[in-house]
């Protein structure tokens, strides 16, 4: 058979439409940026029934139906969804939680803090900020934005605070 492969994993990652834990790789969370929400029939053992479904900025991957444990782990993070769409562009950390009561014991979940960036340019100059001595890149990000209101590399923050210095003699 000229196009077959083998298939490695959870069967249900190929046989279920929607998103589920099954999707989450086992070496970590799944991270995904919010698009659009559309109400869509959906299938389950009770029939059809309309519900909203949360798609992805990222191609490829399934869209997940959106229950009210979802919907209030998102606006815990968010706040709460307007008309302008204000979910849109939003990073989520979606992780397989115990779920005693589920049918599997598992279920899909959304982290309570929001996903952390791979990497931290600076705003200032474009650089990736890489660690530094003791300074974590992450740190450099957090603490030149909290004092400047930008990230900023170990050099752009430097002379940011020369400025200021500079400014208040
Ligand atoms: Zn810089």
């Amino acid at each position: 058979m000229g196009n077959k492969r083998e298939l490695v994993g959870d069967l249900r990652q190929v046989l279920k439409p929607y998103l589920g834990h099954w999707d989450v790789p086992e070496n970590g969370d799944l991270v995904l940026t919010i698009d659009k929400v559309y109400e869509e029939d959906v299938k389950n053992e009770h029939g059809t029934e309309r519900k909203p479904v949360m798609y992805w900025k990222e191609p490829n991957y399934k869209p997940m139906i959106i229950n009210k444990t979802n919907n209030d782990s998102i606006t815990a993070l968010y706040g709460r969804r307007t008309e302008r769409n204000t979910w849109e562009g939003k990073k989520i950390a979606l992780y397989s939680a115990v779920v005693p009561r589920s049918s599997d014991g598992h279920g899909l979940r959304i982290r309570d803090y929001k996903p952390e960036p791979d990497e931290y340019v600076c705003e200032n100059c474009g650089a990736v900020i890489v660690d530094s001595g003791k300074f974590k890149a992450k740190n450099i990000a957090k603490s030149s934005y909290n004092q400047f209101g930008q990230v900023l590399c170990m050099d752009c923050a430097k002379a940011a605070k020369e400025a200021l210095n500079a400014d208040s003699e």
